[in-house]
């Protein structure tokens, strides 16, 4: 019997759609949304398709190109993916993105990341660029952004962004509200006439050296941060504004991670994203967000990792039999795999929270619904309806609004479910990948296979968007520490 990437026909690894096979709840939804959870199919079948056709065969060769020049970027593949409209996939359709849901979204990273979560990164991350405004939420800011990346992928033109956040020697402190209240931090911003002046280093900041935009995060007052931390959205064209070094890192290579210099740079009043403060608050809405995310693609991971596994023991002869008979490699298999379907299932609940009560949720709320049916196809990203959006009463009503549905309470209650699922999910990564490589042996070291680039890329899940230590910090702070 063979078996290999194509013919698995079983629960979490089939050709077909499986989406509610594998997460049986989503069966009950679907007799009640039946549109909701039919698109999440949909996109099932269109991501596995471009992860196993497009993806696939190229993972190993993008990776031994980027291990020798961390700047190398496959654009074809980056192309393909702008055609999918997979980088712009939650604008409306109307306004010509796929109308994709949180869950849809899920589907999509989810596929990408079993396959290689660093090209998963560079398809998905313009994705939370978009969120980056609707956190924002100033109506004029958010129909600029939604144009500028409608635009861009209609010329099939690289549109990128980048979350600036991170500092040489302050990268958790910037995520939490006790660390940064002690930080001393090296970036700094200066009122001006008519802007701000930026000045400062922020480093392994991922699209870094190819974005056109970087939202920073950077304090007016060093000496007091916590207070005085401010959102900018800087233009990567200004003057002041260089890379420095792009980093070589053990894993996820075909991300580009690098060093920024902001030096004298001036940005626009109407830059400034969120006034001094506030800049922590913007961080927490994002990593509410993305940590949910990102537990996911460690689920991801470790599922891609199962099966190739599944792959070479069925392959390997042992003795007189095949590896996969052996009733050691089959516990081994049951273990990753139930480790995998509660931790996947939970981040698809993750998911189905975001678009019933976050910032997704928005697309579905009245206003934003009415909006969208008003206004024709033809009109509705040109300028007269960019110019209503950016009439104050209409940009402010805008921001309480959506103020009224993504509340502070509601922050951190996804700050904490998405810490619980950021550290499950990674850690899950990690230990399935180390396993699997103990099953497979020899072939799992062999870097021509493929195996052990899951476990290199598995340490950097752990890493970033807070380390797992910041991440089970915030959880219990979150949950415990409000009683004791
Ligand atoms: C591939 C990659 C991509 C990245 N992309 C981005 C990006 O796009 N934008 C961005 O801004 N950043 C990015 N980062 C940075 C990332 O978010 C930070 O690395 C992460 O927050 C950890 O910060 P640090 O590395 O400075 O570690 P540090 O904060 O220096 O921590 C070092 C050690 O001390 C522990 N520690 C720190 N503070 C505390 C505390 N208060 N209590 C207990 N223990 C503590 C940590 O858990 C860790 O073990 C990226 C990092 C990587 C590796």
């Amino acid at each position: 019997m063979s078996m290999d990437y194509y013919n698995l026909k079983y629960g979490l690894f089939a050709d077909a759609p499986d989406l509610v096979d594998t997460l049986p709840a989503l069966g009950k939804l679907k007799k009640a949304y039946p549109k909701y959870i039919k698109r999440a199919e949909e996109a099932q079948c269109l991501a596995r398709k471009f992860a196993r056709e497009e993806l696939l065969p190229k993972v190993l060769e993008i990776d031994t190109k980027c291990s020798k020049d961390p700047k190398y970027m496959d654009w074809e593949l980056w192309r393909k993916a702008n055609d999918a409209r997979f980088n712009i996939s939650p604008i409306p359709k109307k306004m010509g993105g796929l109308g994709w849901s949180a869950l849809d979204n899920a589907v999509l990273v989810e596929e990408l990341s079993s396959v290689c979560i660093a090209s998963a990164a560079n398809i998905t991350f313009n994705t939370f660029g978009l969120l980056g405004a609707l956190v924002e939420c100033r109506t004029g800011t958010v129909l600029k952004i939604i144009k500028m990346m409608v635009d861009a992928q209609e010329k099939g033109k690289p549109l990128f962004w980048s979350w600036a956040i991170t500092e040489p020697g302050a990268g958790t402190d910037v995520e939490d509200g006790e660390a940064m209240a002690t930080m001393r931090p090296s970036s700094n911003a200066r009122k001006v006439p008519g802007g701000y002046i930026l000045n400062g280093t922020k480093c392994f900041i991922t699209n870094g050296s190819i974005a056109d935009y970087v939202i920073a995060t950077i304090p007016l007052d060093t000496s007091n941060p916590r207070e005085s931390m401010a959102t900018f959205f800087v233009s990567t064209d200004s003057t002041g504004f260089s890379v420095g070094r792009v980093e070589r890192k053990c894993g996820q290579k075909a991300s580009q991670t690098a060093e920024l210099f902001f030096n004298d740079l001036f940005v626009p009043e109407e830059n400034l994203w969120e006034p001094p403060g506030r800049g922590l608050r913007h961080t927490r809405e994002i990593l509410s967000i993305t940590r949910g995310y990102v537990g996911l693609c460690g689920s991801a991971i470790a599922g891609g990792a199962l099966q190739r596994c599944i792959q070479f023991a069925n392959r390997k002869k042992i003795k007189n039999h095949r590896l996969i008979e052996e009733e050691w490699v089959q516990f081994a298999i049951s273990d990753m795999l139930k480790d995998i379907m509660v931790v996947r299932a939970a981040c698809y609940n993750f998911a189905l929270a975001m678009d019933t009560y976050h910032v997704w949720s928005l697309f579905d709320k009245i206003p934003v619904k009415a909006s969208l049916a008003v206004f024709p196809e033809k009109f509705i990203l040109g300028e007269s309806v960019l110019e209503l959006a950016r009439n104050r009463m209409i940009d402010w009503a805008g921001n309480k609004y959506k103020g009224s549905i993504v509340t502070d309470d509601l922050v951190e209650k996804f700050v904490k479910e998405g810490s619980a699922l950021k550290v499950a999910g990674t850690d899950l990564a990690m230990k399935v990948s180390a396993r699997v490589l103990d099953v497979v042996g020899l072939e799992g070291m062999s870097y021509q296979y493929g195996i052990e680039k899951y476990f290199r890329d598995a340490k950097v899940t752990q890493i970033y968007e807070g380390s797992n230590q910041a991440n089970r910090i915030d959880l219990f702070n979150n949950t415990i520490g409000e009683m004791i």
